[in-house]
């Protein structure tokens, strides 16, 4: 039953809490949103927004590279293989900061169109009789309903601790004034290989730092091999098994120390070592919320904490660290907290994608799930190098792979390796939502010629005759 009068509290305007906002707003509640840093969030403002902005531009990059193939010459520069283009970073960085604002305003008029109404500084819970409460420097607000989404933050080394200037987390990147010549990035996983991707074809020399055997290790290992085989014959150097003891000042640039004592010298250092939750010295333990033991908040399905009433979403939960699971966290968080019925939260129907180039992008089940025996499922993978849409684009690294139920038939997941995977997912992801089967799927028509067109014939392949009809067979 709707609440209309119901007020509800916000702690952080990124992702988990400004589609909450929306949400509550339109079911009628009063709504308030308490940010310390800008609308939009880390998200908006120093994270996914800005990296992908990058990316654009090194994607740019990269097809200038591969034009010559192409037949394309430049006029008196001689062949347009990119060898004479160049970086213009302060316009890049430039570009990349007045986006995110301008993203971030959005958000704002979006807010305002709604009724939420925006304090600006930092909140913390407090203890009331019969409702909670939040201050905000002198105010406080009472709330029937609090949702805490105050994300998280980089991660730092003892011994490599960031200066801003040479040793750097990834939100500081853009207040450079050059590109770096020569980029250590430490950390190979989403955002160290997003990163060391994109620098590489920005023109930078860049040395990724893995600590584990390969790059992307929580990742399709077939995924990550096509990308770890990219970076490599692109001129990068990838140190694996390799684990950053320290990062220090050398001179004009950075001497980064492994704990097996090797050395590694770079003008740069970007460290990507994972987020931390900001929880900390908001009143969480003091109201009984609790963390588990590295700080995250701890919540259930439909996005409820330990304390009846006070909810958290996103990163500060540290559920799968994505904008549009923060998000959909947040939403279930208001439907349930304003009695509108409510699915759980659902991780096996989340996609995602890892902005390399080639990106990888998934979604449903994963093969490690599938190989523990955990989940039953057939596997077809397509290589891209034998689609035609392929060759005529001048690509060849790449595949498609799905993932369906033996006995159903159903879709359960899958994974594409390509250029503009994260596009081409979606497919993937209506059938694994919808409960799809290789067969309609199969019938389904794609383009000739498409990359699409892989997955039609993907599905084409896991087809068998004599499949009996039992749709909710997956687990083993
Ligand atoms: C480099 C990078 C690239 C990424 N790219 C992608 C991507 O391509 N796709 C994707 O889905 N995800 C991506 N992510 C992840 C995504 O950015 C996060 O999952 C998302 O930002 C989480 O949203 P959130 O609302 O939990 O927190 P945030 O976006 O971090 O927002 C939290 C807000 O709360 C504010 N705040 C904190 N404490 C308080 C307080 N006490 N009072 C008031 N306000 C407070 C903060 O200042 C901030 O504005 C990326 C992450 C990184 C690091």
């Amino acid at each position: 039953m709707r609440q209309p009068h119901t007020s509800i509290v916000i702690l952080g305007g990124g992702p988990g809490g400004y589609e909450a906002a929306l949400v509550a707003a339109q079911l009628g509640a009063q709504v308030t949103i308490v940010d310390s840093d800008g609308l939009g969030g880390a998200c908006v403002l120093t994270d996914c927004v800005p990296s992908k902005t990058l990316v654009a531009t090194s994607e740019t990059m990269g097809l200038l590279h591969a034009s010559a193939d192409l037949g394309i010459r430049i006029p008196d520069g001689g062949p347009a293989d990119g060898a004479g283009a160049w970086v213009d970073a302060p316009r890049l960085y430039g570009r990349v900061k007045a986006l995110a604002q301008a993203q971030s305003a959005d958000v704002a008029a979006r807010l305002a169109a709604e009724g939420v109404k925006v304090i600006r500084g930092r909140g913390r819970l407090v203890r009331r009789a019969g409702d909670h409460g939040v201050v905000v420097g002198d105010q406080e607000i009472a709330a029937d309903v609090v949702l805490v989404a105050t994300g998280g933050m980089p991660r730092v080394l003892p011994g490599a601790v960031p200066d801003g200037e040479r040793i750097l987390n990834w939100r500081q990147l853009y207040d450079l004034d050059e590109l770096p010549p020569e980029l250590i990035v430490v950390g190979s996983g989403v955002t160290g290989a997003e990163f060391a991707s994109a620098y590489q074809a920005l023109g930078t020399q860049v040395t990724l730092i893995s600590s584990r055997e390969r790059v992307l290790p929580q990742e399709d290992p077939d995924a990550a091999v096509v990308v770890e085989d990219v970076f490599r014959r692109r001129g990068m150097t990838v140190l694996g098994r390799s684990r950053a003891a320290s990062a220090r000042r050398e001179g004009n640039g950075v001497l980064v120390t492994l704990t097996d004592g090797r050395a590694v010298r770079g003008t740069h250092c970007l460290l990507t070592v994972g987020v931390v939750p900001a929880s900390g010295g908001i009143g969480l333990a003091e109201a009984g919320v609790a963390l588990d033991d590295r700080g995250f908040v701890e919540v259930d399905k439909v996005s409820r904490t330990s304390v009846p009433g006070v909810y958290a979403a996103g990163d500060c939960t540290g559920v799968q660290m994505l904008a549009s699971v923060a998000a959909m966290q947040g939403r279930i968080a208001m439907w349930h907290a304003l009695g509108e019925a409510v699915q759980p939260l659902r991780l096996d129907h989340v996609a995602a994608t890892i902005f390399t180039e080639p990106e990888i992008a998934t979604v449903g089940v994963d093969e490690a799930r599938i190989e523990s025996g955990e989940v039953r499922a057939e596997v077809v993978k397509l290589a891209l190098s034998t689609n035609a849409r392929a060759k005529m684009q001048g690509f060849r690294d790449g595949f498609v792979k799905l993932f369906a139920s033996p006995r159903s038939g159903r879709i359960l997941g899958g994974v594409v390796v390509a250029p503009r995977a994260s596009e081409l997912i979606l497919g993937v992801s209506i059938a694994v939502e919808q409960l799809l089967t290789v067969d309609q799927v199969a019938h389904t028509f794609s383009v000739y010629p498409s990359l699409s067109g892989s997955l039609t014939e993907a599905a084409r392949k896991l087809m068998t005759p004599d499949r009996s009809e039992a749709p909710f067979d997956e687990p083993a």
